[in-house]
């Protein structure tokens, strides 16, 4: 049975730093309550507004009453967003770009005030957040340095070569509005943010209410940079109260959550017919082939899986184990779970930290408690640690998985992880592909040929080979998406920075009036042929062009 901690449970050397909610100083020590009160600020919200209080996951304590800004006050900032929008745009993509360099350094310098803040907001491990720091770096350094590259206009063959010159350019779509959630609240909101700015487009970001400080810190940052008053605009609110507005108000919504609420945001920009980049849920798979030194296949698992507790998007909750090295991957896979340090301190001594709510608690707890009524077993973890914190969880394993159990198919979005047999690579493929969703996915081999091989024929956005996820994720150059329920359009990479942007082809028609005392030239010398003439010359123009190769 999935347990409650009963004090006994052994725990390997150095894991366990105690709860004590009368006197946990996290809730106080990380901001001075003036350095709060001046993030909050930022929050577009009217006097005398309704507030959110945000808990700490690492002690329950009550963190800060964020302002609560209502759908009059998103769509004042809104208003003022896109007034702003049209200087920022008037920019040059370099002096855009500046201010992504200075991203770059400023969250490097800075980043002991944000990993105590996203820790407190999100109770993840010292370790899982510093990934984001490094994450905003990456995005900001890549985009500063080819977002000039990735925006230039394109020329094309034009009608008429010669007579006809025809650019693609790339506009801002103007207002983007980012709906993003509690799990990488640093990520996932600059990292979105950072590519629409760049692009010429103001944002109407609204972060998850538990994270808002996170968000408001990055706001603060991206000001330092050079980031003009107004350009980016902070609203908050859970999501069914102004996830309309926002929608309503932005030539492009971004938004990252459940594959369930992803729906409703598509519906919402449908509506309206403007686009959305929706990243959304998955159940994403790995697996370890015969061939794999079982020693490094789960070390990597043992990341892949458990980083941030589980609540990453592209984290592994499925491993297919070539039967063969099975029992041995097992039981490492176990030995290495069992030994993470599970812990809430602000420094690096732990590995896992806790889950960000007890609502994903409580997911965690059904979809395992269902898993073992039905025949699992757990081989690590299973254990709600609620002496460490309200919502700590155990990193688990479990074997044995029913196909009917929740967990076999729904994500759980935790630190759970089911491992499954398979004899054969085809076997392998097929079960990682029997799924809705196609986020990511992960193979591990001694066989590199192999395993792009096998990646090829796996159906999902991004699929690592010999690692779980940070091989796509930090390709910079390479899009991130999911296929199926895992959501629609890409960030990272040039075809990340198009989604906000708005495609125009300009075609030049030259000579139309004549040039140098010359007789007008172009499309309608030809249609003066007559309509019984043009098409016999037009047919013969095609057949040249396609002999010139021409495209
Ligand atoms: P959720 O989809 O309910 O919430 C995600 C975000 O969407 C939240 O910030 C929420 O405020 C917002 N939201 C909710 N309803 C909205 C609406 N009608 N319009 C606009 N925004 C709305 O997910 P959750 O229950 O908070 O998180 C659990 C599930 O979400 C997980 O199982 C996982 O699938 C998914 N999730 C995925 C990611 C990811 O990185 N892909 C991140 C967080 C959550």
């Amino acid at each position: 049975m999935s347990q409650e901690h009963d004090g006994q449970h052994e725990r390997q050397p150095g894991s366990a730093e105690l709860f004590d909610p009368e006197t946990d100083p996290l809730a106080t020590y990380v901001l001075e309550p003036e350095d709060i009160a001046t993030l909050l600020r930022r929050v577009v919200s009217s006097p005398g507004a309704a507030t959110h209080t945000s808990h700490a996951p690492f002690t329950g304590a009550p963190i800060a009453a964020v302002p609560l800004s209502t759908p009059d006050d998103v769509a004042r900032a809104a208003r003022s967003a896109r007034a702003a929008q049209r200087l920022w745009a008037a920019r040059s993509v370099r002096e855009r770009a500046a201010v992504l360099s200075a991203v770059h350094d400023l969250v490097l310098e800075r980043q002991s005030d944000v990993l105590d803040l996203i820790q407190l907001e999100t109770g993840k491990a010292r370790v899982s957040a510093f990934e984001e720091v490094a994450d905003i770096a990456l995005v900001s350094r890549h985009y500063a340095a080819r977002a000039r590259r990735y925006l230039a206009p394109r020329r094309v063959l034009g009608t008429v070569p010669g007579l006809t010159s025809t650019r693609v350019l790339r506009h801002p779509a103007g207002v983007v509005g980012i709906i993003a959630p509690w799990n990488f609240p640093l990520t996932l909101t600059l990292g979105d943010v950072l590519p629409a700015l760049v692009a010429g487009n103001a944002v109407l970001l609204r972060p998850d209410p538990q994270t808002a400080l996170t968000a408001l810190w990055a706001a603060e940052l991206l000001e330092d940079a050079g980031l003009p008053a107004g350009v980016l605009q902070v609203v908050v609110g859970d999501g069914p109260t102004i996830g309309a507005a926002v929608i309503e108000h932005s030539d492009h919504v971004s938004f990252t959550g459940s594959t369930r609420t992803g729906r409703v945001v598509a519906a919402g920009a449908g509506e309206r017919l403007v686009p959305a980049t929706l990243e959304l849920g998955g159940k994403n798979a790995m697996y370890v082939a015969d061939d794999v030194d079982v020693d490094v296949a789960a070390e990597g698992a043992v990341r892949a899986c458990f980083v941030g507790a589980g609540q990453v998007c592209v984290s592994i909750e499925r491993i297919y184990v070539h039967r063969d090295v099975f029992d041995e991957f097992a039981h490492e896979l176990a030995r290495r779970t069992r030994e993470l340090r599970l812990g809430t301190g602000l420094d690096y001594r732990s590995d896992v930290g806790s889950l960000t709510s007890a609502a994903q608690l409580a997911t965690v707890v059904e979809h395992v408690e269902d898993a073992l009524g039905l025949g699992a077993r757990v081989l690590a973890g299973g254990v709600h640690r609620s002496d460490l914190g309200p919502w700590f969880y155990e990193p688990t394993v479990l074997v044995d998985v029913s196909p009917h159990a929740r967990l076999f198919r729904e994500e759980t979005f935790g630190p759970v992880v089911a491992l499954y047999p398979v004899a054969s690579d085809d076997e392998a493929v097929a079960a990682m592909n029997d799924t809705e969703f196609g986020l990511n996915a992960s193979i591990w081999t001694a066989d590199a040929r192999r395993g792009a091989a096998l990646a090829r024929r796996v159906h999902a956005g991004s699929v690592n080979v010999n690692e779980g996820y940070v091989g796509t994720w930090g390709s910079l150059g390479a899009p991130q998406g999911g296929w199926g329920a895992s959501g629609i359009g890409v960030r990272h990479g040039r075809e990340g920075l198009w989604e906000t942007t708005r495609l125009q082809s300009i075609a030049v028609q030259h000579g139309a009036h004549g040039v140098l005392g010359l007789p007008p030239v172009g499309l309608r010398r030809l249609f003066d042929l007559g309509t019984d003439v043009w098409p016999q010359v037009y047919t013969e123009l095609l057949r040249v062009m396609k002999a010139a190769r021409l495209p």
